[in-house]
C-alpha cells in the first residue's frame, strides 16, 4: 500500500461538483459519503479497462472480435477491485447481467466505428496528471488517452460512455477537457494541439483546439473555484444549490433544501492517500 501523503486537490469531477452545488462538493469530497454506483457508470469503467487493454496488445491484434472477448474478463477484474460493484445484479449470471454485458459490447462497437486502434501507438493510458498552479492548488486527473504525434503536437483523447446524447454533456466534457489541457499544459511546457471526445455510444467525436489565452482564463476560473472552497473549508459553511441534478443525487435526504440534516461537518481533510474517485460518463 502507498504510503505517499497526497494534499487534497482539485480534479475535473470535484471542479464541476463546487460549481453545480457546493453542497454536492462537501458531501463527496469532504465527508466522501457512499454512493450507489449505477450500472451506466460501472459499465463505462468496464468499456475504459477494455480500451486500456487493447493498447497492450499487439497491433494486429486490435480488433473488435478481441475486444469483445476481453468484455467479461475486464468485469471479473473491475469487480474484484471494487467489491461493493459485485451487488449491481440480483443474481449473477442473470438475463440482466448478459444485456448489460451486451451494451458495453456495443459501446466497443461504437469504438471501432470511430478510429481504427490498429493504426495508433498512443503515448499513455489512464494517465495521472498533477500540477500545482502558482496560487497552490493542486489539480488532479486521469487521462484516458494521450497520443504524441511525430511533430510532438499532444492529443488528449478521452471515451465518453454515457447513453445521454453528446449534446447533454457537452459543456462538462469541455470543461472536463480543458482542465487537462491546462495540466499537460503546465506539466510539458505545450499547449496539447487536439482535444478529442468520442462518445461511442452515438459514435459521434468531436474535436476541440485550446489556445493559450483560454486556458489562462480557465486557469483563473480553477483559481477562483478553489479559493471559494477555500473559504468555506474552516466552517463547512457548503451551501446547497438545488437545481434540476437534484435529481440525481444521491445525497437528498442529507440536504436542508429537502429538509434533510447533514451530518456533522468532519473538518478539512488531513493529506492522505486517497484516490479522486473517477467518473465514467
Ligand atoms: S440535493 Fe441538490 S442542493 Fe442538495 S446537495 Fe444534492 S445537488 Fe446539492
Amino acid at each position: 500500500m502507498s504510503t505517499t501523503l497526497r494534499r487534497p486537490a482539485l480534479s475535473p469531477s470535484r471542479a464541476g461538483d463546487f460549481k453545480q452545488c457546493p453542497l454536492l462538493y462537501r458531501f463527496r469530497a469532504v465527508d466522501r459519503l457512499p454512493e450507489k454506483p449505477t450500472k451506466a457508470q460501472v459499465r463505462g469503467t468496464v468499456v475504459h479497462a477494455v480500451l486500456e487493454d487493447l493498447f497492450a496488445l499487439p497491433a494486429v491484434e486490435r480488433v473488435p472480435d478481441r475486444a469483445r472477448s476481453m468484455i467479461v474478463p475486464a468485469w471479473e477484474r473491475v469487480k474484484a477491485e471494487r467489491p461493493e460493484f459485485s451487488s449491481l445484479f440480483a443474481t449473477e449470471g442473470s438475463d440482466e447481467e448478459a444485456q448489460w454485458l451486451e451494451s458495453a459490447t456495443k459501446l466497443l462497437d461504437g469504438y471501432f466505428g470511430l478510429e481504427d486502434p490498429r493504426r495508433l501507438e498512443p503515448e499513455s493510458r489512464e494517465l495521472l496528471v498533477e500540477s500545482e498552479l502558482p496560487s497552490g492548488v493542486l489539480l488532479r486527473g486521469y487521462i484516458d488517452r494521450v497520443d504524441v504525434a511525430p511533430t510532438g503536437e499532444i492529443r488528449v483523447v478521452d471515451y465518453k460512455t454515457g447513453a445521454a446524447p453528446r449534446e447533454v454533456g457537452e459543456a462538462k466534457a469541455l470543461f472536463q477537457m480543458k482542465f487537462y489541457a491546462l495540466v499537460l499544459w503546465k506539466l510539458r511546457g505545450v499547449v496539447p494541439r487536439q482535444l478529442r471526445l468520442m462518445y461511442l455510444a452515438d459514435r459521434q467525436a468531436l474535436a476541440y483546439t485550446p489556445d493559450e489565452a483560454e486556458l489562462s482564463r480557465f486557469e483563473r476560473t480553477l483559481d477562483a473555484i478553489w479559493q471559494a472552497i477555500m473559504r468555506a473549508a474552516p466552517t463547512g459553511d457548503f451551501r446547497p444549490s438545488p437545481s434540476r441534478l437534484c435529481d440525481y443525487c444521491d445525497h437528498k435526504a442529507f440536504c436542508p433544501a429537502f429538509d434533510g440534516t447533514p451530518p456533522p461537518y468532519p473538518g478539512w481533510p488531513e493529506p492522505d492517500d486517497t484516490e479522486p474517485l473517477q467518473d465514467r460518463d
